[in-house]
């Protein structure tokens, strides 16, 4: 480990706190370089590609709110992935609010390639505002959002390019990209 990293963790697992930190973990696709790693412990490094010790990944609640960028993308990543699967991850990722630059280094082993269109053929980017071109009925709620309501942050479903993710009245709900026009 670069000796840098070590005094930045003080030899300590940037994501769940264990002692001690033996691995320099590169956040891919970036360079091995000291501000692209985060210090592991045994426990983290061995898991965190497989994502299998779903209890224990339940420490990126605290390591996403590290002010390193790298720790920041790395909880980002881990929680992202586990969203499906585990409702704590899902309310970590409507809770924190991160650099669009390190959400899309958070996603970018996800990302492939799909491009997300507007109604009118604009491409969307994570962290566009959009307008509604019609009136939304969110599903298991009662309230339905009117067209031309504006939805800021937006993220781009990885794997569907017709589904986009925004907040409405502090909702995350999934979105139709043919109903919405970049603003
Ligand atoms: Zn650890």
């Amino acid at each position: 480990m670069h000796i840098s990293l070590d005094k930045r963790s003080g030899g300590t697992c940037e994501c769940c706190s264990t002692i001690p930190a033996r691995f320099a973990y590169t956040v891919s696709p970036k360079k091995d370089d000291p501000q692209n790693q985060v210090a592991l412990c045994d426990v983290c490094f061995a898991d965190v590609e497989k994502l299998e010790q779903l209890d224990h990944w339940r420490c990126v609640e605290g390591s996403i709110w590290n002010p390193d960028p790298a720790v920041q993308a790395l909880s980002y990543r881990i929680a992202n992935q586990l969203k499906d699967k585990e409702s704590w991850a899902q309310n970590l990722l409507d809770s924190v609010e991160i650099d669009e630059d390190i959400v899309s280094w958070a996603t970018s082993n996800q990302s492939n390639q799909m491009i997300h269109f507007d109604a009118f053929g604009n491409t969307l980017e994570n962290g566009d505002t959009v307008v509604l071109t019609q009136a939304l009925d969110v599903k298991g709620t009662s309230f339905s959002a009117p067209k031309g309501t504006v939805v800021k942050k937006i993220r781009l479903v990885h794997d569907n390019p017709e589904h986009i993710e925004g907040k409405i009245n502090e909702q995350t709900i999934v979105i139709l990209t043919k109903f919405v026009k970049k603003n």
